[in-house]
């Protein structure tokens, strides 16, 4: 464990997160200089491989492409620890990835997971040896979870577009300041909406609003913010992190209090087999399933694969849902079903070793995208099954919500089947904030016939396919769902109801 004297000594590792021109280069520069840190921009690694891939001509969803252009990318260190600028091929292009064409095209490959996962070990690797700063837009959530502190720079898209304008010296009455808030606004949706790692403020993070801040304001600020982690206890000493928003005039105080270290957590191993637990958990529950509610299960469960991946979809109204689709499919498959869950339960005591053997994986919170899809690869890689609820949380009212598009991207990459599952009136039968569920209500669980969405798309049944992965993901995301919603009542298709022919019961 660190002593806050030689936290203070050999310096901290300092994730700086925050939307575009929210101020993270040069704030994070200048901060990182006055503390004698070194300093990191990964925004100029996404932003040299996009200049390369537009100089090259490769696609921008050419993910193989891209990855391939990595390696001849690399951050110039000035001498005194600053990684500021950027060199293809030992030539320095900084001036190239900053101009306005990388601007516009560099969102489309930061999204991609191969290019990420490509450049995340060269990221983690610059930490080692501490005293640093590192800006970017995943640093807290994803390349370092573990970081001493979390900074996230935060501003209005007016007041960072104003800065813009100010910095090129531009009119901000004129037609190019609107282009410039237009573009930050593109920018900001594209990457908190990416399914893979997408900004956003680490639950631990200290967040600075900086309206209405000179630079030098900014900076005095995340230097205080630095200096009162270096001066605070490690994170077992301290108080336990409340939710994130911290004022700039708090950040100091709430910075001892706010960080904490995230120790990793151990993989669960693929379940592959119906462990004696697992044959017996099963029985338990549907023991008490049968005794609680009336359960109908309908669909040809002959007609779903016996081996191999298979990508079990289903809707999500109620906490019944997990366990009537473990216990039942389980038995059926004759294989256990891998799901993930959050760490937090993983995490207890001996509860967490009963999730675990019942095939959960871990997964972080705070880097949840790219962790959720590295921890189902696996799964479907093994040729396992994987059960996931596309909408993540239970639907408040009982009917499909908007999904991310994680489970068409899982599907797209994995090639695996997909069997859609509906559990139908379960909220009705164990509504939302309900401590218990109602007696003897009935559910149905219905099995539809599993389907790969290459095959959809090559029948025609599925919408088609836009060109590139992005639309190539959204279009499987979309068949997924449409899938499940086929098989729920009209109530329950919520904002997938458009996409049903006609009512089924
Ligand atoms: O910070 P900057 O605006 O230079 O970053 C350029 C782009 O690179 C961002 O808009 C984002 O799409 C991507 N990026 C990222 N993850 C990071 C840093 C940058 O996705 N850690």
């Amino acid at each position: 464990m660190k002593s806050a004297v030689e936290r203070e000594r050999r310096g901290l590792v300092v994730a700086l997160d925050g939307p575009a021109s929210s101020g993270k280069s040069s704030v994070g520069a200048t901060a990182a200089a006055r503390l004698g840190y070194r300093f990191c921009d990964t925004g100029l690694l996404y932003r040299a491989v996009t200049w390369l891939a537009l100089h090259r001509g490769v696609a921008l969803d050419d993910a193989a492409g891209l990855v391939a252009l990595v390696d001849e990318v690399h951050l110039l260190d000035d001498g005194t620890g600053r990684l500021a600028r950027v060199a293809v091929d030992e030539i320095d292009r900084t001036p190239e990835a900053r101009g306005p064409e990388v601007d516009a095209a560099v969102s489309a490959v930061s999204r991609l997971p191969e290019v990420r996962a490509a450049l995340l070990e060269r990221q983690r690797r610059l930490v080692e040896g501490g005293r640093i700063v590192m800006a970017g837009r995943d640093i807290g959530t994803v390349v370092l979870p573990d970081a001493d502190l979390k900074i996230y720079l935060d501003a209005s898209a007016e007041e960072r577009a104003r800065r813009r304008v100010l910095e090129r010296g531009l009119d901000p009455e004129g037609p190019e300041a609107a282009e410039i808030l237009e573009e930050l606004h593109r920018r900001d949706r594209l990457d908190s909406t990416r399914p893979v790692a997408p900004l956003k403020a680490a639950s631990d993070a200290v967040v600075l609003h900086t309206d209405g801040n000179t630079l030098d304001q900014t900076v005095a600020l995340v230097v205080e913010t630095i200096q009162a982690a270096e001066a605070a206890p490690p994170a077992t000493e301290a108080a336990p992190p409340p939710a994130a928003e911290a004022s700039p005039s708090e950040s100091s105080p709430s910075a001892r209090r706010r960080f904490r270290q995230r120790r990793p957590i151990e993989p669960t191993p693929v379940a592959t087999r119906i462990t004696p637990y697992i044959w017996f958990g099963g029985l338990v529950l549907r023991t008490i399933a049968r005794l609680v509610v009336r359960l109908r299960i309908e669909g040809d469960l002959a007609a779903i694969p016996a081996s191999g991946p298979l990508i079990v979809a289903a809707n999500h109204a109620s906490s019944a849902d997990p366990v009537l689709i473990g216990a039942f499919l389980n038995k059926r498959l004759g294989r256990p079903l891998n799901w993930l869950g959050k760490r937090e339960i993983i995490d207890m005591p001996i509860l967490g070793r009963l999730f675990r053997w019942a095939g959960i994986h871990p997964v972080d919170r705070e880097a949840a995208d790219l962790e959720a899809f590295r921890a189902a690869m696996r799964v479907l890689d093994a040729g396992q099954v994987l059960a996931v609820f596309p909408e993540g949380t239970r639907s408040r009212d009982g009917a499909l919500q908007p999904v991310r598009e994680g489970v068409g991207m899982l599907a797209v990459r994995s090639g695996a089947p997909v069997l859609p599952v509906a559990v139908v009136d379960s909220d009705l039968a164990w509504p939302r904030g309900h401590l218990l569920p109602r007696l003897r209500r009935t559910i149905t669980m219905r099995v539809g016939e599993p389907f790969t969405v290459s095959g959809e798309a090559e029948q025609g049944g599925a919408p088609a396919p836009k060109r590139g992965r992005r639309g190539t993901t959204a279009a499987a995301t979309r068949v997924v769902m449409t899938r499940i919603a086929e098989l729920l009542p009209p109530r329950q298709r919520g904002v997938y109801a458009a996409e049903v022919g006609g009512p089924s019961s």
